[in-house]
């Protein structure tokens, strides 16, 4: 294993706090992201997993008859979650084989007149097919979310990920780019549909000075600790004790428990993120040329796949999403790496019906292809910290590992 350092990288890129962001300002942070990306007026709510919520109470209520939301096999389990919360069934759709987008065969065989919504999702600041869903969708007259809670800032052609289908969200949570510890931006192009959508987060998402106050306190720790020293103390030992007492799914932060918080965003916490916001174009750009001068580097190994974005998208790089050959070379990559301090990780530890945890939420399901990527994959955080040298000892350790 490389030596163990006294500095940690992060397993995302997120956009590091100063500590002028702290001041109180004008609670601009929906309106500065909307008009960066040049979307419609975006709703702020405390979670990305509230967004969805809000969003799947709100399509139930035009569609009361309708309560199956189809998500891919392998994403976040906060998504399962929010649909079980919002009173729906979540029903697992298995992938493409070896990638992040709903499998089209799979999908159309899920669809019917049950179904509410379907969740193509942009994993990993990758730009999923949204056309496929809408196709498969409008088949059955069911809604289309687009699931950008790690894709802030992806573009397809001239237009930002999230206002193809009927709505979209993306995640302000620690660690997913800009970030206010705990929000969510919710997306939508027609206004009748914003409008219903700003009743539901009034009605089910009202303020709440206890939540605040908490998660004030957290984003305060946040910007402290959110650099390479910092990071050890708050990502790194944590990471490496449930590693040891054999519990992946607490390494990586998968284990969610219900009811998931909703309430209104303070405006001290707006003020803060209006305030970060400013930098955020360039650091994604910064982003996206780090992953360009990496990206050849890692595909020169032979039998590794990083995934890629379709012709005419332009992702954002939070970090690389990697295939390995098979589990036993990507376990044997992690044990060297995982805990190595290099921002080397897994995205999520299963595909959605092999969580122990969401038995009796989440159906068994047969999704071969999610199983297989959560089986050979992992993850390099691309934060800036990440120095050429960094990526030269994980690519060495990748080399030896598929050897
Ligand atoms: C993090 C995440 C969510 C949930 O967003 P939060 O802001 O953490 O609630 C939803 N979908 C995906 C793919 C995610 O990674």
């Amino acid at each position: 294993m490389p030596p163990r350092r006294r500095h940690e990288l992060p397993p995302t890129a997120g956009l590091p706090l100063r500590l002028a962001d702290l001041r109180p300002g004008a609670p601009a942070l929906a309106a500065t992201v909307a008009a960066q990306l040049g979307t419609p007026p975006l709703q702020l709510t405390c979670s990305g997993t509230a967004a969805l919520v809000i969003a799947l109470r709100t399509l139930h209520e035009l569609h009361p008859r309708r309560r199956r939301v189809l998500m891919p096999a392998w994403t976040c389990p906060l998504v399962a979650l929010a649909a079980h919360q919002a009173g729906l069934e979540p029903v697992p759709c298995d992938l493409r084989p070896g990638h992040y987008d709903l499998d089209p065969h799979a999908l159309r065989l899920a669809c019917d007149e049950r179904t509410l919504a379907i969740v193509p999702t942009h994993l990993a600041g990758r730009v999923a097919d949204v056309d496929d869903a809408l196709a498969a969708a409008n088949n059955v007259g069911a809604f289309v979310i687009e699931d950008a809670a790690q894709a802030l800032g992806a573009r397809r052609g001239n237009a930002s990920v999230g206002l193809a289908g009927d709505l979209g969200f993306f995640s302000l949570a620690a660690g997913k780019g800009l970030s206010i510890y705990e929000g969510g931006l919710l997306a939508a192009r027609d206004p009748d549909l914003r409008e219903r959508l700003a009743h539901t987060a009034a009605r089910i998402a009202p303020p709440s000075p206890r939540w605040e106050l908490r998660r004030s306190l957290e984003l305060l720790g946040y910007a402290a600790l959110y650099r390479p020293r910092g990071l050890r103390l708050a990502y790194g030992d944590p990471l490496r004790r449930a590693l040891r007492r054999g519990d992946p799914v607490a390494a990586v932060g998968d284990a969610f428990s219900l009811p998931l918080p909703l309430h209104a965003v303070g405006r001290w916490r707006q003020a803060v993120g209006a305030h970060a916001a400013a930098r955020l174009p360039a650091f994604l750009e910064r982003g996206a040329t780090r992953a360009r001068r990496h990206l050849p580097r890692l595909r020169a190994i032979p039998g590794i796949t990083v995934l890629d974005d379709p012709a005419g998208a332009r992702g954002t790089w939070p970090f690389f999403l990697l295939l390995l050959p098979d589990r036993r070379r990507r376990d044997a990559a992690l044990d060297r790496l995982w805990q190595a301090g290099l921002g080397v990780s897994r995205l999520f530890i299963h595909a959605l019906p092999d969580y122990g945890y969401l038995a009796g939420i989440v159906p068994a399901a047969d999704v071969p292809n999610a199983r297989d990527v959560a089986g050979r994959s992992l993850t390099i955080g691309n934060s800036e910290w990440l120095t050429d040298a960094d990526m030269e000892t994980i690519c060495a350790e990748l080399e030896r590992a598929v050897a």
